[in-house]
């Protein structure tokens, strides 16, 4: 038997295996890099679900023309240099594979352009090596990349798209967790040449139930109880579904640490019992931010980033509930006031 290197793109197109699922999958990915990369605007334009075409557009830093190569290969970041920067990580972003790996599963291109160059340039990728082939191109400062055909080239994977309305669900479900948590942004979302999605940025308390009522429905937005806790270095803020409101928007069960969105059960515990506690039995509806130190917590857990880990887990578990039930019980005794009354 002889063992043989994997050429670049069959690496690469395993590795996708584990990060790109679908067009949303592809979606977060390259939204993800626009927000490390401190856009304040992304525009995202979709056809036929993504999987005819998928194409982001950013006004972050950008990416210096002599990187474009490095920013489509495997294993390169510009996030992270050592193990310790792990430990303290606030980027979506770290493992230097998204690009690498969609890019060996359709039809790619980035253009790009930053404050210091005087022109954009753009990169594809070709054939199995995956050279990359670098243009002058036009761009205002920061990037956009373009998806064509996605998994035209591993059909295995082409069959499990589903059809483009059930593509088009998961990126919009998506979008709203993103949206959510990084409420500076302006994002936009059009599909097949029309605007669906438009969130504003939101700069204000206002603006942000805004945006709020847009992501979970205007009951939710109006009746929701905002929660503002601090304890030492842990910190938790956003908004509550008040437990006499039975809202039937199903599913608004948003935890985020340091902006990402996780799911934890943990956290799910901590929610549950609070309720449970007070003898709300109500499935709870929530959008909650955890602040933390970075350095409590371990976000390599899954490529995907879904999980994390608590290095003090118990700790982190009590303060949630100690605050979810401090939060209840206000909005029980003012609702109890307001019957009196
Ligand atoms: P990672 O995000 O884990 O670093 P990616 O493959 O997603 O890996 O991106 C590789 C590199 O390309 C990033 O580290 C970043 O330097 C650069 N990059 C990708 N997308 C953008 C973008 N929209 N704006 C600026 N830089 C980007
Ligand atoms: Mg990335």
């Amino acid at each position: 038997m002889s063992i043989l290197k994997l050429p670049p793109q069959l690496a690469n197109q395993i590795a996708a295996g584990e990060v790109v699922e679908r067009p949303a999958s592809v979606i977060k990915e390259l939204v993800e890099n626009s927000l490390d990369a401190g856009a304040s605007q992304v525009d995202i334009e979709i056809e036929k679900g993504g999987s005819k075409l998928i194409r982001i557009r950013d006004n972050g830093s950008g990416i210096e023309k002599a990187d474009l190569t490095l920013a489509l290969s495997r294993h390169a970041t510009s996030k992270l240099s050592s193990l310790d920067d792990l430990d303290a990580i606030l980027s979506f972003g770290f493992r230097g594979e998204a690009l690498a790996s969609i890019s060996s599963v359709s039809r790619l291109t980035l253009t790009s352009n930053t404050l210091e160059q005087n022109q954009a340039w753009k990169a594809q990728t070709e054939g199995i090596e995956m050279a990359v082939k670098v243009l002058p191109a036009a761009h205002p400062v920061g990037t956009s990349i373009e998806v064509v055909d996605l998994f035209f080239n591993t059909p295995a994977r082409r069959r499990f798209l589903k059809s483009d309305k059930t593509e088009f669900t998961h990126i919009d479900e998506w979008l709203k967790r993103i949206v959510l948590a990084r409420k500076n942004v302006h994002f936009t979302l059009k599909h097949n040449g029309k605007m669906v999605r438009n969130y504003r940025s939101a700069n204000s308390q206002t603006q942000y139930l805004q945006r709020l009522g847009q992501v979970c429905g205007k009951v939710f937005a109006e009746t929701a109880l905002h929660i503002d806790c601090e304890h030492s270095d842990l910190k938790l803020n956003g908004y509550l579904q008040s437990p006499e409101i039975h809202s039937n928007h199903a599913d608004i069960q948003y935890f985020y640490v340091n902006g990402r969105l996780i799911r934890d059960r943990l956290v799910n515990h901590a929610v549950r019992q609070a309720f449970n506690e007070l003898n709300l039995t109500i499935n709870p509806s929530y959008v909650l931010m955890l602040t933390i130190d970075p350095y409590q917590v371990d976000v390599n857990v899954h490529p995907a980033k879904h999980e994390v880990r608590f290095h003090q887990s118990r700790y982190v578990h009590d303060y949630l509930l100690q605050a979810l039930q401090s939060a209840l019980i206000q909005i029980h005794s003012n609702a109890i006031k307001a019957d009196d009354a």
